[in-house]
């Protein structure tokens, strides 16, 4: 009797073997690395994002606009923050100010690649020593 679902062999797929994906790398300098690129995505999008969120909440909200933007301020605040006091996994310095306190805080700290103490780039792999 013929089987009714035809079963092609070179449509089935192997399952790929199980294999721990990690979503970080393990070691602690690569980790910083990523840790890095992740918060200046996420203050770039937050920093781009907020002129087009705080016009639409107006026109949405109405006068209850700022319940919207002021907590949207203060996490491109803290994302910033997070960019602009990353300590460089080569020289532990901060990797884009010469000052923590009152050092250069501006918007072009979010595509500085390279560090300012030591020159590192971002993302350069571990050198043996
Ligand atoms: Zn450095």
């Amino acid at each position: 009797m013929a089987s009714l679902i035809e079963v092609s062999s070179q449509s089935y797929r192997m399952p790929a073997p199980d294999r721990p994906t990690p979503l970080l790398p393990l070691d602690p300098y690569l980790n910083a690395w990523a840790t890095l690129r992740r918060w200046r995505r996420i203050a770039l999008v937050s920093f781009c994002s907020l002129l087009p969120v705080a016009v639409l909440s107006e026109h949405t909200l109405g006068a209850w606009w700022i319940v919207i933007v002021l907590p949207a301020m203060a996490f491109m605040f803290v994302a910033s923050g997070r960019v602009t006091w990353f300590r460089c996994p080569n020289c532990r310095e901060f990797f884009g100010l010469n000052n923590p306190i009152w050092g250069p805080v501006s918007p072009m700290i979010l595509v500085r690649h390279k560090c300012l103490h030591c020159g590192i780039r971002k993302g350069t792999p571990k050198v043996p020593s």
